[in-house]
C-alpha cells in the first residue's frame, strides 16, 4: 500500500465532530458540536419549498449567485459600515470552514508563519498544516482571556504573513474590545500582515459587549479578509453557506482557490437564503434575545450545580472546570460524561496549545427543554463520575 500524504499525518480527525459521533452512540444530549436543534426561520423554509420546484438546481456562478451576493453585500455594508461591492468584494463558500481554508491557501506560502491565539477553534490548526503555514501561538490568558501585548509583539516580530482572529471567540466566548482590535491592527499594519477573521458569531454578542469588525477599523479594509457564514445566524449549519469579504486583489485569488476546491456553494440553498439576508434589524435583535435567554438558563443551572465556568461575552459556548473530578485526561472525562451521565462535551485540550486538561466545552444553542434535560443529567455528575 502506498503511504497517504505526510501533510495529513500531523493532525487527527476533528475532536468536535468525533464527540458528536460518541454522543450519538450513547444517546447523550449532544452539547459538543455547536449547532441548534431548533428550526431555521419559517420564511427561509417556505422559500426553500418554492425553490425546490422553481430552481435553480444547477451550478451558481462559482463565486456565488448574483442575488445572494447582492443581498449579502447590502446587509454587511449596513453592519460593517463601509460599501461592499457584490461583484468584486464577495466570494460565497461552503461554510466559513471553506472560507477560512481558501483564505489561508490564498495568502500563505509553505513555510510562512501565521499567528493564532490559543485557545483556538480546532480547524485553524488543520488549516495551517494543509496550507503549509507554521503557527505562532499567542496565549489568551484566563480567566478574562486577554492577550499580553508583549507576547503579541514578539509573535509579530517573527514576520508572520497573517493573524487569525476569531471574534467573538470560540471556545472562550471572548469579544475583543475596540482597543484590543486596534492593538492587533497596528501590529498587522507595522509588520505588513493580513488579518483573517472568523466572525460567525457576529450577531451573538451579549450586552454591554459590542462587536467591532476588524475590517471597519481605519486602514484595515485593505488587509482584512473577513470570513463568516449563515450557519449560526439563521440556524442552517447543514446548508454550508459561508462567505469571504475582502478587497478585489484578494478575492481574485480566493475565487480561484475556491473554484478548484468546491466549484461553488449549493445554488438552491443560496437562493432560499436570500430572504433571510433581507431580514430587518428586528430579526437580529430577536436572535440575540433568544440566545441571551439560553445563556442565562444554562449558566444559572450550572451555578446551581456549583461547577466553575467561563462567562461568555459572545457566541454560545461555556467552558467548565472539571478539576474536582481528578481525571488526568479530559478526553476520557468527556467519554465518561457521554456514557455515564448522558451529556456530550468537547475536551478543552482540543482548543489549547498549552497543556490544559481541566476544562471541557459545552454549548447552549439548543431548545430550552434540551438544556434543562442536560442540566438534570449534569446535576448527577458527582455521583456518576
Ligand atoms: N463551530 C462549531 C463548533 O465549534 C462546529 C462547526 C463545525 O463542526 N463545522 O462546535
Amino acid at each position: 500500500m502506498p503511504h497517504p500524504s505526510r501533510r495529513t499525518e500531523d493532525f487527527t480527525d476533528s475532536v468536535i465532530r468525533r464527540m458528536t459521533r460518541i454522543s450519538r452512540r450513547f444517546d447523550a444530549v449532544n452539547l459538543s458540536q455547536g449547532f441548534p436543534d431548533f428550526d431555521p426561520p419559517k420564511e427561509i423554509l417556505d422559500r426553500l419549498a418554492e425553490v425546490a420546484y422553481e430552481g435553480p438546481h444547477q451550478y451558481a456562478l462559482t463565486w456565488g449567485a448574483q442575488n445572494f451576493r447582492e443581498a449579502l453585500a447590502e446587509k454587511q455594508s449596513r453592519l460593517m459600515g463601509f460599501d461592499i461591492d457584490p461583484d468584486r468584494d464577495v466570494v460565497t463558500t461552503c461554510g466559513s470552514t471553506e472560507a477560512m481554508m481558501a483564505a489561508m491557501m490564498s495568502v500563505v506560502d509553505p513555510g510562512d508563519k501565521v499567528v493564532v491565539f490559543s485557545p483556538f477553534y480546532e480547524n485553524y490548526g488543520a488549516d495551517a498544516i494543509l496550507s503549509g503555514a507554521e503557527p505562532i501561538y499567542v496565549p489568551l490568558h484566563p480567566p478574562t482571556f486577554e492577550f499580553d501585548v508583549e507576547e503579541l509583539e514578539a509573535a509579530f516580530s517573527q514576520r508572520p504573513k497573517a493573524i487569525i482572529l476569531c471574534n467573538p471567540s470560540n471556545p472562550t466566548g471572548k469579544v475583543f474590545t475596540r482597543g484590543e482590535l486596534q492593538t492587533i491592527a497596528k501590529l498587522a499594519q507595522e509588520h505588513d500582515a493580513y488579518v483573517i477573521t472568523d466572525e460567525v458569531y457576529e450577531h451573538i454578542v451579549y450586552g454591554p459587549h459590542k462587536h467591532t469588525y476588524m475590517a471597519s477599523l481605519p486602514g484595515m479594509y485593505d488587509r482584512t479578509i473577513s470570513c463568516s457564514s449563515l450557519s449560526k445566524t439563521y440556524s442552517i449549519t447543514g446548508w454550508r453557506l459561508g462567505y469571504v469579504i475582502a478587497p478585489p486583489e484578494v478575492t481574485d485569488v480566493i475565487r480561484k482557490v475556491h473554484d478548484f476546491l468546491t466549484v461553488g456553494a449549493p445554488a438552491p440553498l443560496q437562493e432560499a437564503a436570500v430572504v433571510g439576508l433581507r431580514f430587518g434589524d428586528r430579526y437580529y435583535r430577536d436572535l440575540l434575545e433568544k440566545y441571551d435567554g439560553k445563556r442565562r438558563l444554562f449558566l444559572n443551572g450550572l451555578d446551581e450545580i456549583g461547577i466553575g465556568h467561563t462567562d461568555p461575552q459572545g457566541a454560545y459556548y461555556v467552558m467548565l472546570d472539571i478539576s474536582e473530578f481528578g481525571y488526568e485526561s479530559d478526553i476520557k472525562f468527556c467519554e465518561d460524561l457521554a456514557e455515564k451521565v448522558g451529556v456530550g462535551a468537547v475536551p478543552g485540550s482540543t482548543f489549547f496549545r498549552e497543556d490544559v486538561n481541566h476544562l471541557i466545552r459545552l454549548h447552549f444553542a439548543k431548545n430550552d427543554e434540551t438544556l434543562e434535560s442536560a442540566l438534570g443529567r449534569l446535576s448527577k455528575m458527582r455521583e456518576k463520575l
